[in-house]
C-alpha cells in the first residue's frame, strides 16, 4: 500500500506536467487554427506569380498571403510569424511603382482590404476641453481613398481630405506610410494631416502613436515605408466640404523652360499663387523634332463659392468615358512601344485634340482626383523631389535636362518618354522619413515625376540617367 502512495506522490509532479504540457499544445494548435481565413482574392492579375503589384512590374511568391480583417488577426498573423521566423510585408491596392510590398517565401504579405472600415468622424477637442476644433476621422489601414471620399461626402455636414494623391484606388495604408503627396502648397504631404496612428509591431503589441501626446515619437513612426509594424488605423484631420475652381491651359513649354531665370520665377509666381498647382509638359506635343513647339497642361485650382458646374453627362458616365479613354491610351501606349516612330504623330495628333483651355467647378474630392482614368490607364512612373531654390531656376534645370535628353534620344529613333513630366509643389514634411522632410516648415520642394506607358522601350535606361543627374545636380532623393 504504502509503495502505491510513494508512486503516487512521485508520479503527481509528472501527471501535472504532462496536463500542462498537452494543454499547451492545444493552445498553440488553437493559435493555428484561429490564423485568419486564407484570402479567396487573387492576387495574381493573370500572372504566374501569388502577387503582382499594379503596374505588373513586380512579382512576388510569399509563402502565404494572409487578408485579415480585426485587430485580433493582425495580432495573430504577427504572432504566428514570430514563431514560424517569417518576414512580414504588407500591401493596400498595390499601387506603387517599388518593391515596397515584395516579399517571397521567406515571408508573409498581409493584404489589408478587409480593415475597411470608417469611424464616425468627430471634432477634435481643442485646449479648453471644447469640441470646435478642426474635424477628423479614424480610418482601417485598407480603406480606400474613393471610399473615404463618399462616405464624407454624405456626412452631415458634408466633409473632405482638404488635399490627395491622383488615383482614388490606393488605401490610407499604402499613401501615409510611404509619405505620398497632393499638389496642395497648403496641406504639405498628405501624411502630415495624420493626428494618430495605431500599429501592431513585431511583439503584437498594439502601439498607440499621437501627434499631440508625443510629437518627436509620431514624427518618426507615421512615414514608415511599411517596415514599423502592420497599420491598423489612422486619424486624419479633414475639412468642411468646399468646392474648387479649376482651370486648365496650355501654354508653350518654352515660356517656362527656356530661360532659368525668366521661366523660373513665373513658375514660382503661379506655384504661390494658386491653392493647387500642376504642371504637365506633354511629350511631342509639338509638330517638330525639338521641344519649341511642345505645350504645357498647366492645372490651377483655387477654392470658390461659386455655383458648381453642370455637365450635361452624368457622373456614372463621365467614370465610363474616363475608363474607355484610359484603356484606349493603354492600346495607343502599345502600338507606340510596338512602333516607335509612331509616337511623335500620336502624341501630336492626341495633345491637339485634349489642349482646350477650360475651367470648371467642383467639389474638393471631384477636383482633386481628376485623373479618373488613370486606372486603366497602366503606366510606369519614377518620382523624385528635391528643395526648389528662390527664384524656382533649378526647376527649370531639372526639366529641361529630361526635355533635351528625351529629343537626344528622339533623333536616334527612341521615343522614352510618351506621357509626361509632371511637377508638383508642397511644403516640406515634419515626418522624419519622408522624402521632402525638412526643418524649415516653409521651404518648398519640388515634386518631379517622367510617366510612360509599361513597356515603352527605353524607358528604364532614359529615367535612370535622369535620375542620376536630378540626385547630383539637386540632391534629389
Ligand atoms: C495611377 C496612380 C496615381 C498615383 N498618384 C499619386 C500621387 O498623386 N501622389 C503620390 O504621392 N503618389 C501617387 N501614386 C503612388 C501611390 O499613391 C503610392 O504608391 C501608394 O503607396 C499606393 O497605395 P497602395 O494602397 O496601393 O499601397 P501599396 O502599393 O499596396 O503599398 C505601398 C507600401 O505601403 C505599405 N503599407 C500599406 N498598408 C500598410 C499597413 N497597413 N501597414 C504597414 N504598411 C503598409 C506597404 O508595406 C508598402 O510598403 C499613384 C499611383 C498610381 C498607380
Amino acid at each position: 500500500m504504502m509503495d502505491y502512495v510513494q508512486v503516487l506522490v512521485i508520479m503527481l509532479p509528472n501527471i501535472a506536467l504532462s496536463v500542462w504540457l498537452v494543454s499547451l499544445l492545444a493552445h498553440v494548435h488553437s493559435v493555428d487554427v484561429a490564423l485568419p481565413p486564407k484570402c479567396t482574392k487573387s492576387f495574381s492579375r493573370g500572372s504566374a506569380h501569388k502577387w503582382t503589384n499594379w503596374a505588373g512590374n513586380w512579382f512576388a511568391d510569399p509563402e502565404q498571403i494572409f487578408c485579415p480583417r480585426s485587430l485580433n488577426d493582425l495580432i495573430t498573423i504577427v504572432n504566428h510569424a514570430a514563431t514560424q521566423k517569417k518576414k512580414i510585408r504588407t500591401t493596400g491596392a498595390s499601387h506603387s511603382w517599388s518593391s515596397a510590398c515584395v516579399v517571397n517565401n521567406d515571408g508573409f504579405l498581409v493584404a489589408t482590404g478587409g480593415l475597411n472600415k470608417i469611424f464616425d468622424p468627430f471634432k477634435i477637442k481643442t485646449g479648453g476641453g471644447g469640441s470646435d476644433g478642426p474635424w477628423a476621422v479614424e480610418v482601417q489601414s485598407g480603406v480606400v481613398l474613393k471610399d473615404l471620399d463618399t462616405f464624407l461626402q454624405r456626412h452631415d455636414p458634408p466633409l473632405t481630405m482638404p488635399s490627395n494623391v491622383g488615383t482614388i484606388f490606393a488605401t490610407y495604408g499604402g499613401i501615409l506610410s510611404m509619405g505620398c503627396h497632393g499638389a496642395s502648397l497648403s496641406t504639405r504631404t498628405i501624411s502630415d494631416l495624420v493626428i494618430e496612428m495605431k500599429l501592431v509591431d513585431a511583439k503584437g503589441t498594439l502601439r498607440t502613436f499621437s501627434k499631440e501626446k508625443d510629437p518627436a515619437e509620431f514624427a518618426a513612426a507615421v512615414v514608415n515605408l511599411g517596415l514599423l509594424g502592420i497599420i491598423y488605423s489612422y486619424t486624419i484631420r479633414v475639412d468642411p466640404m468646399f468646392k474648387l475652381l479649376m482651370v486648365d491651359s496650355y501654354p508653350l513649354a518654352s515660356e517656362y523652360f527656356g530661360d532659368p531665370s525668366i521661366g523660373g520665377p513665373k513658375l514660382r509666381d503661379i506655384v504661390l499663387g494658386n491653392y493647387m498647382t500642376s504642371v504637365i509638359y506633354r511629350p511631342f506635343s509639338g509638330d517638330r523634332l525639338d521641344y519649341s513647339d511642345d505645350r504645357l497642361w498647366l492645372k490651377r485650382w483655387n477654392r470658390t463659392d461659386r455655383a458648381l458646374s453642370h455637365s450635361l453627362v452624368p457622373q456614372c458616365l463621365q467614370t465610363s468615358l474616363q475608363d474607355g479613354l484610359g484603356s484606349f491610351s493603354t492600346c495607343l501606349g502599345q502600338h507606340m512601344a510596338a512602333h516607335p516612330s509612331s509616337t511623335r504623330p500620336v502624341l501630336h495628333v492626341v495633345h491637339t485634340i485634349m489642349g482646350t483651355s477650360s475651367e470648371s467647378v467642383l467639389r474638393a474630392p471631384n477636383a482633386i482626383h481628376f485623373t479618373g482614368g488613370s486606372e486603366t490607364l497602366v503606366h510606369l512612373d519614377m518620382g523624385f523631389s528635391f528643395k526648389t531654390d528662390r527664384d524656382f531656376a533649378n526647376v527649370v534645370q531639372a526639366s529641361k535636362y529630361a526635355i533635351d535628353l528625351m529629343y537626344e534620344y528622339a533623333h536616334q529613333g527612341v521615343f522614352p518618354l510618351n506621357i509626361a513630366l509632371n511637377l508638383r509643389f508642397v511644403k516640406s514634411s515634419a515626418m522624419i522619413m519622408s522624402h521632402v522632410y525638412d526643418e524649415d516648415p516653409e521651404a518648398i520642394y519640388c515634386m518631379i515625376e517622367l510617366l510612360s506607358f509599361k513597356g515603352t522601350p527605353g524607358f528604364d535606361e532614359f529615367s535612370t540617367t535622369v535620375a542620376q543627374y536630378w540626385m547630383k545636380n539637386f540632391g534629389a532623393r
